[in-house]
């Protein structure tokens, strides 16, 4: 299999092993099946990379640089902290990564409008940064609950020209933003292009997204390299669709380097009281595609909680069920205030604020690292904080303690 993962999964069908496929009515099938034939013929063209790659230096400021936290290291006393700085890619984290690819795509098949679902409301502001690049219409649904929690990207959405559609039935979150965004998209297949905000719903998405974020992976490996002379021996990244965590894992996939991902527990082990879906759940379909999830007494996706909004999903992206069934990568959780906790330390030993998401993953690194004593860990830091500090500090303070 060595270096020859990327290209063997997933397979034309879109299944990594059992776990993907595209269960979606007919109609859709065939908007799927002309989004694959499209981004097959284009992930080929030198053109379409041309442009890409001058989109990633002078459009969004990649590469991203890989940091040596040095006083957290210093203070923990154990492996080597390195954080790969997506907070500081264009729009403060991984998502624009993949929307533009997506809308670059869409532009190339004429499309005229992108629509998508938000969580923290990163994929709704990286879509319309897209959108307004490309001159392209943004339709963003979000849930109220979201929209309520994170103001300060509702406003970025709308002034960078977006339509923001509060989506106010069920739990009001993440889950229903899917389901009204694919209602609309379903309205205007043949103008409309649905960019999903991760990678997950049916083929071609999860493959679509993953290659796009496959970047951090692959400047992660060369950077790392550069920087150290060897490669990190544990490679952590947060979980929510699992967007963030394949484009670095992909970079690392081939090689002897452990692969965590950090899934939200919330609360608690309680069902409803987090979203560590690979932790808890079981197989079944949801928004189109096959893998594991949290479901309630009936067999619907259950209602799930974490802090953070961006990790807040009752499923998981097909590729990390297959991955973690295989043994390749692990899955640990972190709660609520663990991640509040990495939170301050992050922004108080180092002056980086990051993601109340990222944070689970740092929170999960700071727990290892005592133990693990000349070796390196490489966090993918997938965004910055600003759009959660009020809510933090107005529930927990600024953090004296820390
Ligand atoms: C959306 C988001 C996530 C979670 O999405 P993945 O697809 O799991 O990466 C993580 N971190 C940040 C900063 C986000 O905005």
């Amino acid at each position: 299999m060595k270096q020859f993962y990327l290209k063997q999964f997933p397979n034309e069908e879109g299944y990594f092993g059992k776990f993907g496929g595209s269960f979606v009515p007919e109609s859709i099938q065939k908007a799927m099946q002309e989004i694959d034939a499209a981004y097959n013929l284009i992930a080929q063209n030198s053109d379409f990379i041309a442009e890409l790659r001058k989109i990633r230096k002078h459009f969004q400021g990649r590469p991203t640089p890989i940091y040596f936290a040095h006083n957290l290291t210093r203070e923990y006393k154990g492996a080597g902290i390195y954080l790969k700085r997506e907070d500081l890619n264009h729009t403060g984290a991984h998502k624009l990564n993949h929307c533009m690819g997506e809308a670059l795509l869409a532009k190339f098949m004429g499309k005229k409008k992108l629509i998508a679902e938000t969580g923290a409301g990163q994929h709704g502001v990286a879509l319309a940064t897209a959108a307004a690049y490309f001159g392209l219409e943004c339709e963003i649904h979000m849930g109220e609950v979201d929209i309520a929690k994170e103001h300060p990207n509702v406003v970025r959405m709308k002034i960078l020209g977006a339509k923001v559609i509060p989506v106010s039935f069920g739990a009001k979150t993440l889950k229903e933003a899917v389901d009204s965004a694919f209602q609309s998209y379903l309205k205007d297949p043949h103008n409309a292009m649905y960019a999903i905000g991760s990678v997950v719903g049916p083929h071609p998405f999860p493959k679509i997204v993953r290659d796009f974020q496959s970047i951090v992976g692959i400047e992660s490996k060369e950077q790392f390299l550069e920087m150290t002379g060897e490669l990190p021996d544990i490679v952590i990244a947060c979980v929510g669709g699992g967007s963030n965590a394949m484009g670095i894992f992909s970079g690392f996939i081939d090689d002897s380097v452990e692969l965590v991902g950090v899934e939200p527990l919330g609360r608690g082990e309680k069902l409803g009281e987090n979203a560590a879906t690979l932790s808890y759940g079981e197989e079944g379909v949801m928004h189109g595609f096959n893998s594991i999830m949290l479901k309630d007494s009936k067999g619907e996706p259950a209602s799930v909680y974490s802090i953070a909004s961006g990790l807040d999903y009752p499923s998981v992206g097909p590729e990390h069920a297959y991955l973690h069934s295989i043994g390749r990568t692990k899955v640990a959780t972190i709660l609520d205030k663990e991640a509040i906790a990495a939170f301050y330390l992050l922004s108080k030993k180092e002056g980086i604020i990051p993601a109340i998401e990222s944070s689970h993953a740092l929170a999960y690194a700071l727990k290892i690292a005592p133990n693990l004593k000349g070796k390196k860990i490489l966090i993918n830091l997938s965004g910055r904080g600003d759009k959660d500090i009020d809510f933090i500090a107005n529930t927990y303070g600024y953090g004296e303690v820390y």
